[in-house]
């Protein structure tokens, strides 16, 4: 019988695109028709009802038991009207996906026969039994229940027949147990904060919201040879297989033509995207074989994370009905490009100015620099913090590996705005300002470029890049809920700026002028996070060096890197900030340290299988064909001709042999570390055990099963090799 890598080569050679046909040309036929958002509440809820949303969403948070009869009862009507028979509270837990529970609205009514029924108190709030997701040791079995409530910010939605409500996960003690209740009080800690600095240049500023635009890349594999590879399969990257001769060396990828399966997968995608009222607007092929991204226009973060987490969910089921498999995994190919979840950071007032895009005067320009300085002193103080947000198993073996942005946490600004930087350094004077001064300063501000979103340089290399009218968080990983990365940064933010405002007004009680007391904090701040900003290669060698000297941290151990969530700087941003309760925040290093070791045991079993039952049995099995053809020769043959004949494959003999004895004695050894680690209490040491006792053995059997690759015969090496996984879309 064919082995399943040949079967799935021949499948491969049947495949067909799958036909898609738009529901309209005109996007806006069909945008949000999945979504209750406002013009559909508008349609079925009374105004007192729709009232009552909006000022929920408004204040953050879950509607009145009172008002919650009549939101579900038009809920219900429309949710039943596009097709909907279940309802669930859609969550975020500290997994790698989120959480569904359906119930239908089946129900007996009051004369005992069946009903569709969907009450206001199961739409506010529900109590599932949710004692089996991770929570750090924060709940007890006995109080095991956690509830999750209507988070009215985002909108309820329909995912083929079930009503999804977005809601916040917290334990029966009030702990948040996923990722969106911190995002969310995250983002209320900048507001309040952001809107008081803005309070400086515009008093009619009220709110200032967070924007999120993410770019998400994924590679896409055929669905039968992702399963002729457990190792894709069971942890989302190819765990051994030697390099294919051509990958990206030619750059013929990226931005390349659209393979015709593939736009069609991205068509029907794009159509259920839309539909589910989330704004996608750009396509196209990465730069690895088989890589793709995909992004939308920025929304407000929380509802851009949303969209974010429902988007990845949808990939998987869009790409099953094209037979693809979608790899959201950092680095599911060893030597060629990882993907990351480029997330574009920004935040906007409620009179429509967007806080990182200079403005038309020096007033709007000064609150553009002082939002900017503000976010690199925040960036440079809490560069551990912003580390520990992205940095996991998966995303280990990008950044600080051998691509991709370093586990340095740097800043690049650009040449316009490094100018600026210099120039309020250069010009602002120690004594007070005489007006010749402040007319020359402010003038110099005036002429930033108004647009320098088109033409800031890019860099490519750097993990935290500014980029016109925005930062752009590079170094997320493409597998993560951003809402984690979003959280950190904004409540460093919040807390920088917190702090700057305390200084301004502590300068201007001395009788110091507004404008001057911003100079003078904003100068002091340029000169102290001068090390974060870079503007050159991140990836080379001599920033390693350079970063070192200028007293960067450069942490590549996910464990020590996870372990600066509990250091000082950390505490006093989420702590002191409200973002996470101490005990929020050690449940929640436990639960990533936890995942961390989980991840490497899984690895390391899955290799250790494989090695065993794939790969040293079709070794031995060429070798025992060599044996034959060794022993045929000798009979054949004289002596002496049979010497020159058999030489080289003799060797090729006893090197397979070198290979196999050390993938079996290393297994051994594999297997002996994780016994000791198992052992261990400590979930700190417990990581740093794995981290540096099994996690090397990936690599060193790896190394001989790709050696072993390159000389068995082909006809019956089980896996399907990296040149068949990256070019089969
Ligand atoms: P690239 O960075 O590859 O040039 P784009 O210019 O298309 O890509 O932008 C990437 C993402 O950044 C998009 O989601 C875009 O909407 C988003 N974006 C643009 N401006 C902002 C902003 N002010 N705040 C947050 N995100 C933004
Ligand atoms: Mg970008």
């Amino acid at each position: 019988m064919a082995t399943l890598r040949f079967q799935a080569l021949n499948e491969l050679l049947s495949r067909a695109p799958k036909d898609v046909t738009l529901p309209s040309n005109k996007v806006t036929d069909y945008y949000g028709q999945s979504v209750f958002n406002e013009d559909t509440m508008r349609k079925y809820l009374s105004s007192d009802a729709f009232k009552a949303v909006k000022a929920a969403s408004k204040k953050g948070g879950s509607i009145d038991r009172k008002e919650a009869d009549g939101v579900a009862s038009g809920m219900k009507t429309w949710a039943i009207e596009n097709g909907a028979t279940h309802y669930t509270h859609w969550f975020q837990p500290l997994t790698d996906g989120t959480a569904e529970k359906h119930d239908g609205f089946i129900d007996y009514g009051d004369d005992g026969s069946i009903i569709e029924n969907f009450e206001g108190k199961l739409l506010a709030q529900q109590e599932p039994d949710a004692s089996s997701f991770p929570n750090g040791g924060i709940r007890q079995t006995f109080e095991a229940r956690g509830y999750t409530a209507w988070d009215t910010s985002s909108p309820a939605f329909i995912v083929g027949t079930t009503l999804c409500i977005p809601t916040v996960f917290i334990s029966y003690t009030g702990e948040a147990l996923d990722y969106k209740t911190p995002l969310l009080r995250s983002l209320a800690a900048i507001d309040e904060a952001a809107t008081a600095v803005c309070q400086y240049f515009d008093k009619n500023v009220t709110k200032v919201h967070t924007n999120m635009g993410w770019e998400q890349e994924y590679f896409l594999i055929d669905e039968a040879l992702y399963q002729a590879r457990p190792d894709l399969a069971l942890t989302g990257r190819t765990l051994m297989g030697h390099s294919s001769s051509k990958d990206q060396q030619l750059d013929d990828h990226y931005f390349g033509s659209i393979p015709e399966r593939v736009a069609k997968f991205m068509i029907e995608l794009e159509i259920e995207a839309h539909k589910l009222g989330m704004p996608i607007k750009t396509r196209h092929n990465e730069v690895a074989p088989s890589q793709f991204e995909l992004a939308p226009i920025y929304e407000e973060a929380n509802l851009g994370n949303d969209h974010n987490q429902v988007m990845m969910d949808l990939m998987k089921r869009v790409a099953g009905r094209h037979k693809f498999r979608v790899l959201f995994h950092e680095k599911p190919y060893a030597g060629i490009n990882g993907s990351g979840k480029h997330n574009n950071w920004s935040l906007g007032t409620d009179t429509g100015v967007v806080l990182y895009a200079p403005g038309k005067n020096p007033k709007s320009n000064l609150q553009f620099l002082t939002f900017v300085i503000n976010t690199l002193m925040a960036v440079y103080k809490n560069q551990d913090l912003l580390r520990a947000s992205i940095l996991t198993a998966s995303n280990s073996h990008r950044l600080g590996a051998n691509e991709a942005p370093p586990a340095i946490i740097s800043a690049f600004l650009g040449t316009e705005v490094s100018a600026m930087l210099d120039k309020i350094v250069a010009e602002v004077p120690d004594h007070k300002m005489t007006p010749d001064e402040k007319t020359a300063l402010k003038l110099g501000i005036g002429r930033i470029p108004e647009i320098i979103l088109d033409n800031t340089d890019r860099n490519r290399t750097s993990p935290f890049a500014f980029t016109g009218n925005r930062f752009e968080f590079r170094a997320v990983g493409s597998a993560s809920n951003a809402a984690v990365s979003t959280t950190m940064l904004s409540a460093a933010v919040a807390d920088q700026l917190k702090e700057f405002k305390v200084e301004v007004d502590a300068i201007i009680e001395t009788g110091v002028k507004k404008d001057e007391a911003i100079f003078q904090v904003l100068k002091k701040y340029i000169i102290a996070c001068e090390p974060i900003r870079f503007n050159g290669d991140g990836y080379s060698d001599e920033w390693q060096v350079e970063a070192a000297k200028r007293g960067l941290t450069n942490i590549t151990s996910v464990p020590e890197s996870l372990a600066t969530y509990l250091d000082a700087p950390a505490k006093k941003v989420l702590v002191d900030g409200g973002i996470m309760s101490e005990k929020e925040l050690e449940a929640r290093v436990e639960v990533d340290l936890e995942k961390f070791v989980y991840k490497i045991q899984i690895e390391a079993r899955v290799l250790g299988d494989l090695a065993i039952n794939h790969i040293v049995p079709t070794a031995v099995k060429y070798q025992t064909q060599l044996i034959q053809n060794v022993q045929g020769l000798k009979d054949l043959f004289s002596d002496d001709e049979y010497k020159t004949m058999a030489g080289s494959r003799l060797e090729l003999i006893k090197e397979i042999s070198e290979h196999t004895s050390a993938i079996k004695s290393m297994r051994k050894e594999m297997i002996d570390a994780r016994k000791k680690c198992n052992k261990m209490d400590d979930g700190f040491d417990k990581a740093k055990a794995y981290d540096i006792e099994v996690r090397p053995y990936l690599d060193k059997i790896r190394y001989h099963i790709d050696k072993l690759e390159l000389i068995v015969d082909d006809e019956i090496w089980p896996l399907p090799k990296y040149r068949e996984l990256l070019f089969n879309c």
